[in-house]
């Protein structure tokens, strides 16, 4: 079989702006980060997965549903379609941040692990950019190897092997590394 790589795209903070310490509830409150769109778009052209993997808690506190969340993704991908920038996939970790049950939650790997088994993604050359400790975390932890850090507010305690202060760098960097 032919693995394809993947580049797996935190969401707050990297493919929309950031909500702050609030969430996205609602299709009005989500906004595209500067370049991310373009971003996709080469990616896709240069054969990678795109996979988004998010942590949303606002579900598992019960500020929003899942049906709502959902919604929000469905509006995301239908802005990206136009532009062949869709995600192949959407991975969200709905937990509480305090489950003892949960095994999902960044920084554990199993949402990249279960993408890869769906969507036959090879990991030994794929990438992963986040903006928080636990997004570079969660790369180390499935052993992706490729990382890129949204520098902002979050102190760095897990470097990764790239560095930008904003998504607008996003397009030159990929076109520099991925000719
Ligand atoms: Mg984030």
């Amino acid at each position: 079989m032919n693995l394809r790589p993947a580049f797996f795209f935190d969401r707050d903070g990297v493919v929309n702006v950031s909500p702050g310490a609030g969430y996205v509830l609602q299709r009005a409150d989500f906004h595209f980060s500067e370049g991310i769109i373009e971003s996709l778009a080469f990616l896709k052209t240069k054969g990678f997965a795109l996979i988004l993997v998010t942590s949303q808690q606002c579900v598992g506190k019960g500020l929003i549903t899942q049906s709502i969340l959902d919604d929000i993704h469905a509006h995301m991908q239908e802005a990206l379609s136009k532009h062949d920038a869709a995600f192949d996939a959407i991975y969200a970790c709905t937990c509480l941040a305090s489950d003892p049950d949960c095994s999902c939650r960044k920084p554990s790997s199993e949402m990249i692990l279960q993408a890869a088994e769906a969507h036959a993604l090879d990991l030994t050359c794929s990438w992963l950019i986040g903006d928080h400790d636990r997004d570079i975390a969660m790369a180390i932890n499935a052993k992706v190897p490729h990382t890129i850090r949204v520098l902002g507010e979050k102190p760095v305690g897990v470097a990764a092997e790239h560095s930008i202060v904003a998504t607008a760098q996003l397009p030159g960097l990929l076109k520099s590394l991925l000719h």
